[in-house]
């Protein structure tokens, strides 16, 4: 049988993705007898003119958001050589903390100030707007997380190279995954394109935190309060975006009492996850003076950085392109 080949890159992020990936620990061998890893450059140490060679690619993981023009340039190429394009972790997926500096004009102010064709480049030149992957070239699968976690992104591998049997093998913390998503991991049958790697409903679903009356009167850091441990975080007054959140991580932050940030992007169902949350916490606001509602708003900090962390560049592109319509 043919192996597949294989290959990771990362635009501009931090590398965690692709950890994520050498986190399967032990499994990561396995992909051997299923993929050739033709092109990895930040474990097998290709060069840029090691992908030039290859014509054709079957499979691309593709991690970090389009921040910069080489990456814009990198994701093009990689995609015109891929059969299956993955965007792997938020950033990918919806631009992620790289995607908060389209917030400030200075991204497109220095981008006009970056160095001319005929000027010794200093730095990449910045692309006007951080993207997501899908904001450049069309993604065949998403791979959610920040980083995503390893038995999603194993499953999704395993999928994508013909190998899905194989995950039957990996106890994954995803238990709530769509019918058909299931159906394609254990059968071995591609998931239809634009398929995300995750749940469809959202983190509270199937959180196993006691839920009571939300009364929220301010809005504390993850490490201020003395948490009540069984009780959800979002009623304790911390942050939580589990309400918004596509389902999928298995819970980790909220077990062991880390409110959800949000990584694994919206719920199927939400158009605007930053949105959501804004309405769902102020309608549990612990008043009805709306001075004290006031002061109680103007208590969180980051309002942006908060309720779209990983998310904005996503958000932006979808909202101008339905107001367009
Ligand atoms: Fe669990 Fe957070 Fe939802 Fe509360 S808001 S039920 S802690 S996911």
């Amino acid at each position: 049988m043919r192996r597949s080949t294989l290959a990771v890159f990362t635009g501009t992020g931090c590398r965690a993705c692709e950890h994520a990936i050498l986190d399967i620990h032990h499994q990561v061998a396995s992909l051997t007898p299923a993929a050739e890893i033709a092109f990895w450059p930040f474990v097998m140490g290709h060069q840029w003119e090691d992908l030039e060679r290859l014509s054709h690619l079957d499979v691309c993981v593709i991690a970090g958001a389009v921040c910069t023009e080489d990456d814009r340039h990198a994701v093009e190429t990689l995609r015109g050589k891929s059969h299956i394009m993955i965007a792997c972790g938020a950033c990918a997926a919806f631009g992620g903390l790289p995607g908060l500096a389209n917030l400030r004009p200075a991204v497109e102010e220095h981008a006009a100030s970056a160095p001319k064709e005929d000027e010794p480049p200093s730095l990449p030149r910045l692309a006007g707007r951080v993207s997501a992957v899908s904001g450049v070239v069309e993604v065949d699968y998403v791979v959610p997380g920040c980083p995503p976690t390893q038995g999603l992104l194993w499953a999704a591998l395993q999928t994508v190279l013909g190998r899905g049997e194989a995950t039957s093998r990996v106890s994954f913390a995803c238990g709530r995954l769509p019918e058909s998503l299931a159906l394609a991991l254990t059968a071995g049958v591609l998931p239809r394109k634009g398929t995300t790697f995750g749940g469809e409903k959202a983190v509270c679903a199937s959180c196993s935190r006691v839920k009571e009356e939300k009364k929220f009167s301010a809005p504390y850091r993850p490490f201020e309060p003395a948490q009540d441990t069984g009780r959800c975080l979002l009623e304790q007054g911390l942050v939580c975006q589990g309400l918004a959140t596509r389902e999928g991580c298995g819970g980790l932050c909220t077990a062991v009492g880390a409110p959800c940030r949000g990584c694994f992007g919206k719920a199927t169902d939400i158009y605007d996850a930053g949105a959501k949350m804004v309405s769902a916490i102020s309608s549990t606001f612990d008043t009805t003076d709306g001075k004290e509602a006031r002061a109680i708003a103007d208590k969180f900090v980051d309002l942006a950085g908060t309720f779209y962390r990983y998310t904005l560049a996503e958000q932006c592109v979808l909202l101008s392109r339905d107001r367009k319509e």
